[in-house]
């Protein structure tokens, strides 16, 4: 190894970093470590000026390593990487002087897990100082690496046909890429297909959805695969097996003509989906008239020849021989490049308050359910389109309430915003007053919000012709005779109102579709706090998932109107084509090797590898490296120390772990191994919500809790711990049994060693289970208070076991 001459760079980070941290004392200290060349502080180091020092330094100082103290890698490791293999290149790309491999580089997150969740400047510093010696430490070790290009696959799979999944359908194959589009109900369309207007334009959904339904059927790049959803995946960004499983139609849709005389001549009715219950069609039955594919479907539930073998009479009445009972369940699997889910939303079904609102139904005040005229926002877009009555009477309703936030914006609930509720109020209102010119519509808010294009003069519309708007959550809709009675506070004017109406319109919550939690686990991307698809970055990777390959648009992400779904389908699209359109990825080299001098093939490691990616040959075992994805399981698995990892391997792990444990001070010193995705990432998270906790407790991430052995956690204690924290994503293959089974035996072998398994302690987490963290890092930093720090001639005695005395 080269002597090291390390360049160290502290962010201020605008004042995020050094109002908490005296960036200053960090310098001074960071300083007198060995191999450190130059430390310089700075404003704002991920800028122009800040790259710039880094690279001069790079070369006036002839840096080999390099280590920047800023903000989580999560946020900028790819920025710091792109500035150190930078330094040797001009602005035309001519090569000045060799550049820095950029895994010659190590970052210090003292932003989001430092300055971001401590208060206390004093014990921040000490702590920001000891993560840097840490990275210190730990870049000695670092080796140059190099990534290795996989040829991608050119196809995508789209996984939802709403308008987001059109879309992104049709700029895809429009641009040549090959697009199966996967929609789990027998028609594309989504819930754009049941809009009557849209707003603020009021022009007809059906006029600009149904033509795009179209074009995306007929385009040759793109196959629909309908009554489908994945149910499987394997594979690697650019490179995914997505499996997936199609519900059988029982009718052929080739020879299907739509005609209809199979549902004319169905005995058996069922409530529509499409029409929200409001009306009745048969068993066999099209979706709705502009269905996408145009062909009908039995519903198995309710057909009677499934459920009591009589009947068949679609058969025998279907000229086109469409009909086919026998039809069975298939799966199909996709080789595509990317994967972009469009999965949408649902609403809050009011009268289910119970099951979301633990025990406490918060609806049951709304009547919904128990009155004829109480229906959702959907069911009114529906009335409008078959003729606006009032379902008990078939009359036309004259005097109408719209119900705001119902479920939404409330601390017992859902507390974000639906985002469509207050424009969606505003059409109806308008609507309904064209269609009932002597109508009265009332609407009910919380504030009105109206903040897209448009929007302010769409409201300011509605005002002029004379909607009534009553700032005030709705208590209570009582049902009157025919009609309802709604009581609430007008919050403006102080006053109770208590008023009677023909129909109260409801406007649910926007919720996650139904599935999105199994579909986000089995792509192994994230969810937010609210449940909805979690952005890579909130600000500049809104799209983006944290796996390389799988994009996000639509309501997938939230609740939005029609414009933003289509707004960011389109940077959606437009990632794809980027990610694809290089034609190759480049393949993580963080990857196990075995050293073959040390490995007698025993074959140990195989039994743990959750990717299958080491194998037994002849001449003895084998990582193959496109299947290994780096987590280091293997590693302290190995009985003769003969798997290593790159990147992650001993010598870092344990120089870090040294690194972060050096620092003056009594209180207990508690080391956390994080798992770098999710669990790194909800610490993050803690960070970025401002939650506070114990600067006792120091993280270094891990690709895995299974990638720290034994000698990892020895030397922890040796080092100066009083404590070891592992926490694993819940997402991870490394988890549930495993991890306990790990940590189990870790705590037993401590024991040989003299230490309590108390100072052990381990969980898995998902990344908005940023509290559940939090909780950890301060139960166990009491736990240590109690029970005081390890006596040094223990440590020492830990020291001589790991070295063998040496
Ligand atoms: P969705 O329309 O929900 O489509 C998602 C699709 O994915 C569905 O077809 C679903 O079946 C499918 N899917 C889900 N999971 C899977 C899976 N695992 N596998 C396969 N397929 C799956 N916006 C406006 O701009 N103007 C308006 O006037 C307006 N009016 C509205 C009125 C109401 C009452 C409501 C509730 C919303 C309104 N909106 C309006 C908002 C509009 O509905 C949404 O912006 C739009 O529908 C979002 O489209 P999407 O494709 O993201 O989701």
């Amino acid at each position: 190894m080269k002597e090291p001459k390390i360049g160290v760079y502290i962010c201020h980070c605008g004042g995020n970093i050094s109002d908490t941290v005296d960036v200053a004392k960090v310098k001074e200290s960071i300083a007198k470590l060995g191999g450190v060349k130059i430390v310089q502080t700075y404003e704002y180091m991920c800028s122009k000026p800040g790259q710039d020092m880094i690279q001069r330094d790079i070369k006036e100082h002839g840096l080999n390593r390099v280590v920047v103290a800023s903000c989580s890698p999560r946020m900028h490791l790819d920025t710091f990487r792109g500035a150190v293999k930078g330094a040797g290149v001009d602005f035309r790309g001519a090569q000045k002087r060799a550049a820095l491999n950029p895994y010659l580089l190590e970052m210090a997150n003292i932003r989001e897990q430092c300055s971001w969740v401590h208060d206390d400047k004093e014990l921040a510093t000490e702590k920001a100082t000891a993560l840097i010696h840490g990275a210190v430490e730990r870049v000695n070790y670092n080796e140059p690496l190099e990534p290795k290009a996989m040829p991608v696959n050119r196809d995508v799979a789209v996984v939802g046909g709403g308008i987001a999944g059109i879309l992104a359908s049709i700029e895809l194959a429009d641009k040549g890429y090959k697009v199966y589009l996967i929609e789990r109900n027998p028609s594309i369309g989504g819930h754009m297909a049941q809009l009557s207007k849209t707003f603020p334009t009021l022009d007809c959904s059906a006029c600009i959805l149904t033509p795009k339904m179209v074009y995306v059927s007929q385009h040759p790049n793109v196959e629909i695969i309908d009554m489908a959803e994945p149910i499987a995946i394997n594979g690697s960004p650019g490179n995914y097996e997505l499996t997936v499983r199609i519900r059988p139609r029982y009718v052929d849709k080739e020879k299907c003509t739509s005609c209809g005389e199979c549902a004319r001549v169905c005995p058996v009715k069922k409530f529509t989906r499409h029409e929200e219950g409001l009306l009745q069609d048969k068993c066999i039955y099209l979706p709705f008239k502009q269905a996408v594919p145009n062909a009908y479907v039995i519903e198995k539930d309710l057909c009677l020849w499934f459920n009591k073998g009589v009947c068949r009479v679609c058969e025998k009445f279907c000229k086109g021989k469409a009909i086919v009972f026998d039809q069975k369940e298939e799966t199909r699997e996709l080789n595509v490049g990317a994967i972009i889910s469009c999965t949408g939303y649902q609403q809050l079904d009011p009268s289910l308050s119970k099951e979301i609102f633990e025990g406490w139904n918060v609806f049951s005040q709304y009547g919904f359910g128990l009155h004829p005229d109480v229906v959702t926002n959907l069911q009114f877009e529906r009335l409008m389109l078959q003729g606006i009555h009032r379902p008990s009477n078939g009359k036309p309703p004259k005097k109408v309430a719209f119900v705001l936030c119902v479920g939404s914006r409330m601390d017992h609930g859902i507390q974000y915003c639906c985002k469509i509720g207050c424009m969606n109020a505003i059409k109806h209102s308008l609507l309904l007053l064209k269609a009932v010119p002597d109508a009265e519509p009332w609407i009910f808010y919380t504030d009105i919000r109206a903040h897209g294009k448009g929007y302010e003069e769409f409201y300011s519309n509605a005002r002029d012709h004379n909607v009534k708007f009553i700032r005030g959550r709705v208590a209570e809709v009582v049902p009157n005779g025919d009609n309802l009675i709604v009581r609430t506070e007008d919050t403006i004017l102080s006053k109770q109102i208590e008023e009677t109406f023909d129909l109260v319109v409801l406007s649910p919550a926007l919720l996650p579709n139904t599935g999105t939690g199994e579909l986000s686990k089995m792509l192994g991307i994230d969810l937010g706090p609210d449940g909805f698809f979690l952005e890579r970055h909130h600000k500049l990777r809104p799209v983006d998932t944290k796996r390389e390959g799988m994009y996000l648009a639509g309501c997938a992400l939230g609740p939005k109107d029609i414009r933003e779904t289509t707004i960011e389908t389109m940077a959606t699209a437009s990632k794809v084509a980027t990610f694809l359109g290089r034609g190759e990825v480049s393949v993580s080299p963080e990857i196990a090797y075995i050293i073959p001098e040390k490995c007698n093939a025993c074959g140990e490691c195989i039994k743990y590898c959750p990717t299958k990616a080491i194998e037994s040959i002849t001449s003895g075992v084998v990582i193959n490296p496109i299947s290994c994805t780096g987590c280091g399981i293997c590693v302290p698995k190995c009985p003769t120390d003969a798997i290593d990892l790159k990147h992650s391997t001993d010598a870092q792990l344990m120089a870090q772990i040294q690194g972060t444990c050096e620092e003056d001070g009594d209180r207990p010193r508690i080391i956390a191994f994080l798992e770098k995705i999710t669990a790194y990432g909800s610490a993050d998270l803690a960070g970025q919500t401002r939650v506070s906790y114990t600067p006792n407790v120091k993280i270094i991430a891990v690709p895995s809790t299974g990638r720290v052995g034994l000698k990892h956690v020895l030397h922890a204690f040796a080092s100066g711990a009083d404590g070891v924290i592992l926490i694993e994503g819940d997402d991870s293959p490394f988890r549930g049994e495993q991890v306990r089974e790990h940590v189990n035996t870790l705590k037993k072998e401590l024991g040989k060693f003299g230490v309590e398994s108390l100072r052990v302690v381990s969980t898995t987490t998902t990344l908005p289970e940023f509290d559940k963290v939090v909780n950890l890092f301060q139960t166990f930093d009491e736990r240590m208070s109690k029970m005081g720090r390890i006596l040094p001639e223990k440590r020492q005695k830990i020291a001589e076991a790991l070295t063998g005395g040496k």
